[in-house]
């Protein structure tokens, strides 16, 4: 068995880490229902572990969703997760190869050089030596761009994440010593033995023209182990515990765990998961139109992490989604806000308004939606559509504008909301419909993910296209170009893309827009954000509608009653929801 003292500070560092590390995990996992330990047996035992590892592989190690953001990016932290992967991976084969597969200390293939001297008669070692300082110069550009990324976040197209903590700094210092320090050991080491790479060879041969080699080998190795340990202690205590955390996240989340409306021990996971990239900075309207910089999703999930919590930070979001689809991690923000929000909330309720009325039977529900109430273009055209599709409906919501409960969801009021579920389920239970359409997205996801109904939710973008697809309603063409804007709920938070471009193809010329689908913005009317003044939502609504008329349409098209009242409010071209141009290209 090999053994140097120097070895001490890093199997110190890897026996307290991997004992927090236990203690963290098992904690988390102790705390999950039976339920979702039952999702993760199911899970281990299915092709779910398959999906998982290539996941793990492509967005952990090689961070393919960072690189499509931007390559320098996602180089640098390719550049620093697989290749120590690599590294440790690589090691290992070598030190058992080398040794004929004979018991090897964990921390031999680590220093692997220092007890190997002589590489004269070892299989392969020029293969090896070139491979693994090939590995280690990748390594070593990845701590050269996160160095330079500290001060120059603008190179790598995103603003500076996060202040560091004390704890941070430790990892983060130490992060960008240990290659640097493996490579000089490995060099002088190589200097006096002749037993280095390309790299660490050609360093060492240099170095020894003007340095005492021989001297400085035992504190170089001393100073490598060292900061492994550093390290390793800081990392559970800093952002670096993502790199860990991150794996176990992508395992569970393919088993089907996820964060709802609770903020669980998976949440927890989520949390811990953020490396803090900063990319959901980048991409949020408050930052680029308002330059509010301390409330996005980093800063949101780093102040749950720190015990931080501050309402005005939960509550200043518009929960529009577009940092989520972004992020390389796939934390559910939204969700994970909704939930602290529900923590934090403290609204009283008076539900003494829902009195019942009178339930009509139907085959279909028509829900317009407080928001439709007040855009009431397009109830009527909506109402035109089904009278003349000759639809048996009812219209639930046509005198008493009970909410969905969305509203008082997204603000954390879940047991308000469960109150308004309750009345109005009921009430479409009763009316015996087999099919509820509803004009405003919030209320489509609403009834669509959390009431659990047993008849089919539709919005009325896809009712709307299913009734011209099977004739029941005919169009003719009109004379115009639309614009075609992705509302929030509807695009990115319910994925319905598509069926409001065909609609709008069988009326008109639809002109595509800047920052459509995905990347649409927001009409900044969000009922989500509690926080951000008037003149504020305005800036981002002229932001959003700056894209949307790019190409000189002559109407901006929306299917959300929220959206067009923001848009109409400034827009100097016309502004219409999809119902009213289809009520418009009915065959009379
Ligand atoms: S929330 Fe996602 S996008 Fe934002 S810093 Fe964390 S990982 Fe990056
Ligand atoms: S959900 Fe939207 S508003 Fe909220 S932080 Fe993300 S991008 Fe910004
Ligand atoms: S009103 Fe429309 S665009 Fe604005 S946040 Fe809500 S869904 Fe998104």
């Amino acid at each position: 068995m090999n053994f140097d003292p120097f070895v001490i500070p890093f199997c110190a560092g890897a026996v307290v880490l991997f004992a927090i590390l236990l203690y963290k995990y098992t904690g988390w996992i102790n705390k999950f229902s039976i339920e979702e330990k039952k999702k993760i047996l199911k899970g281990i035992f299915s092709r779910k572990i398959i999906i998982a590892t290539k996941e793990v592989l492509m967005e952990s190690l090689l961070h393919r969703k960072i690189f499509r953001v931007n390559p320098l990016l996602g180089y640098m932290h390719s550049s620093l997760a697989f290749g120590w992967f690599l590294l440790i991976s690589v090691g290992i084969i070598e030190a058992k190869i080398h040794s004929n597969w004979a018991f090897n200390m964990p921390y031999e293939p680590i220093f692997y050089k220092f007890f190997n001297h002589s590489m004269v008669g070892k299989e392969h070692s020029a293969f090896f030596n070139f491979i693994m300082d090939f590995i280690l110069l990748v390594i070593l550009s990845g701590v050269a761009l996160a160095f330079v990324k500290r001060f120059y976040s603008k190179l790598f197209g995103v603003k500076k994440s996060t202040k560091l903590k004390p704890f941070d700094k430790f990892a983060l210092i130490s992060l960008w010593c240990i290659f640097p320090l493996r490579f000089l050991a490995e060099s002088f080491t190589s200097g006096v033995y002749h037993n280095g790479g390309f790299l660490t060879g050609s360093a060492g041969h240099f170095f020894n023209l003007f340095l005492p080699v021989s001297v400085l080998i035992y504190p170089a190795w001393w100073a490598y182990s060292t900061a492994l340990c550093i390290f390793f202690i800081s990392l559970p205590f800093s952002r670096y515990m993502h790199i860990l955390t991150e794996v176990i996240l992508i395992y569970f989340r393919n088993f089907g765990l996820k964060t709802e409306k609770e903020f669980t021990s998976f949440s927890e996971i989520e949390v811990n998961s953020c490396p803090r990239c900063g990319i959901c900075i980048d991409k949020c309207q408050l930052a680029s139109v308002n330059e509010i910089n301390n409330v996005q999703s980093v800063y949101f999930l780093k102040s749950i992490r720190e015990n931080e919590i501050e309402n005005n930070v939960a509550a200043n979001c518009l929960l529009c989604g577009r940092c989520q689809e972004y992020c390389p991690v796939g934390i559910s923000t939204n969700n994970i806000r909704i939930a602290k929000r529900n923590e934090i909330s403290s609204i009283e309720n008076s539900f003494e308004y829902l009195n019942g009325h009178e339930i009509k039977n139907c085959d279909v529900i028509y829900f317009a939606g407080c928001m439709t109430h007040l855009t009431p273009a397009i109830k009527k055209s909506m109402t035109a559509i089904l009278d003349r599709a000759k639809i048996n409906y009812w219209f639930m919501d046509v005198a008493e504008t009970t909410c969905c409960g969305r509203p008082l969801m997204l603000a954390g009021n879940i047991d308000g909301a469960k109150k308004l579920m309750e009345y109005n389920k009921k009430q479409i239970k009763e009316s015996k419909a087999k099919l509820l359409v509803t004009s405003c997205p919030i209320c489509y996801k609403m009834f669509k993910e959390d009431y659990s109904l047993d008849i089919e939710v539709l919005h009325h973008t896809q009712y709307l296209l299913q009734l011209v697809n099977h004739r029941i309603l005919k169009l003719h063409k009109i004379d115009r170009q639309l614009a075609y804007h992705d509302p929030c709920e509807l695009g990115r938070g319910s994925g319905i893309y598509s069926e409001p471009r065909a609609l709008l193809n069988k009326i008109s010329t639809l002109k595509e827009s800047a920052d459509n689908k995905e990347d649409s913005l927001c009409c900044g009317g969000s009922i989500g954000n509690t926080q951000i003044k008037f003149q504020q939502r305005d800036a981002i609504m002229l932001e959003t509608l700056k894209g949307l008329t790019i190409n000189n349409p002559d109407t901006v098209i929306t299917s959300c009653p929220l959206c067009k009242k923001s848009f109409s409010r400034k827009s100097i071209i016309r502004v219409a929801d999809i119902s009213e141009v289809v009520a418009e290209a009915m065959d009379s």
